[in-house]
């Protein structure tokens, strides 16, 4: 199901520069790698999907620039404070264990999405969508727990000068079970962080820097820093630091520079919580594992772009 076909329908309905037709997917390091850092390579090879989201992205840029510049209102999702966040409430775990027992899983979903929505963590307004499909899907999918996607962004209905992202959600059902509460809570804040990161990008003119493979994606690089900045145990701490560490590793200087100061306060968050700081997390057989992975989807996006680029 996200093999060639989702990504040739997606392909058309790009809305924005690379990011158009890829799928954010978010999972652990560990778990199944290849699929968790690109679902659409556990079908399509990893460098076949980058190349389709490549050509989606550089026609649905084109098509930006030729519009002209829209006036665009833009949300610096840079500058906000590091997000605060805890558990979801008792009730709101007592009501997902009791609708999963029921084999309830949609309506699963909806108590723990309308607890975050409560809270102010997810905002409605980004999350309406146009045309077909539903915003979450429930599918039972190996490899990520969760994974966004985008279709054409459209105008807010009450903002008639904003563009909004037009979101879909991918939740795996495997995910969907008492025992990964938590995981599934962390999951949805990564992917919704991608929403914002798409809510800045329909609305703004400026053109991204090429990047090569999921590592150097500074979109990864700024969800997962999003995940120390809203983490509260002790667990999800360490993965998330060795993921935000180890795609550091791979952003350029360009597009290391706006993260700078929140990376900075990232460390010490997470050498407080951890007792131990990023460098050492980074230097463990896991996040070397990690390393080899991302720099193997380096290698394929670029043999994909050359490819792309002259055919030799
Ligand atoms: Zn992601």
């Amino acid at each position: 199901m996200l093999g060639a076909v989702e990504i040739g329908r997606q392909q058309g309905r790009a809305s924005s520069r690379t990011a158009g037709t890829r799928r954010k997917a978010h999972g652990t390091p560990g778990e199944d790698p290849i699929a968790q850092l690109g679902p659409g390579a556990a079908i399509l090879r990893p460098a076949d999907a980058v190349l389709l989201q490549r050509l989606a992205g550089n026609a649905a840029t084109t098509a930006r620039l030729t519009d002209g510049a829209a006036s665009v209102q833009r949300l610096d999702i840079y500058g906000r404070s590091a997000a605060q966040a805890s558990a979801l409430p008792a009730e709101t775990v007592q009501a997902f264990g009791r609708l999963i027992e029921a084999d309830d899983q949609a309506g699963a979903l909806r108590v723990v999405v309308e607890a975050m929505t409560s809270r102010g963590q997810l905002d409605p307004r980004l999350l309406r969508t146009s045309g077909e499909g539903e915003l979450w899907e429930i599918r039972d999918v190996d490899g990520f727990r969760a994974a966004a996607s985008f279709r054409s962004r459209f105008a807010d209905p009450d903002n008639a000068g904003r563009m909004l992202p037009n979101p879909r959600f991918t939740i795996s059902s495997k995910g969907l079970s008492p025992d990964h509460l938590d995981e599934l809570y962390e999951s949805i804040l990564h992917e919704y962080r991608h929403v914002e990161q798409q809510a800045e990008r329909v609305n703004s003119t400026e053109q991204q820097a090429q990047t090569f493979g999921y590592g150097a994606d500074p979109d990864e690089f700024d969800a997962y820093l999003s995940e120390v900045e809203f983490s509260y145990r002790r667990a999800h701490m360490q993965t998330a630091a060795l993921q935000a560490g180890v795609h550091w590793e791979f952003l350029s200087e360009a597009n290391r520079a706006p993260f700078k100061s929140r990376w900075a306060a990232a460390q010490k968050k997470i050498q407080r919580v951890l007792g131990k700081p990023v460098s050492e997390i980074v230097a463990t057989p896991k996040a070397e594992a990690y390393r080899r992975q991302l720099r193997e989807m380096e290698r394929q996006a670029r043999e994909a772009y050359e490819r792309a680029n002259g055919g030799h």
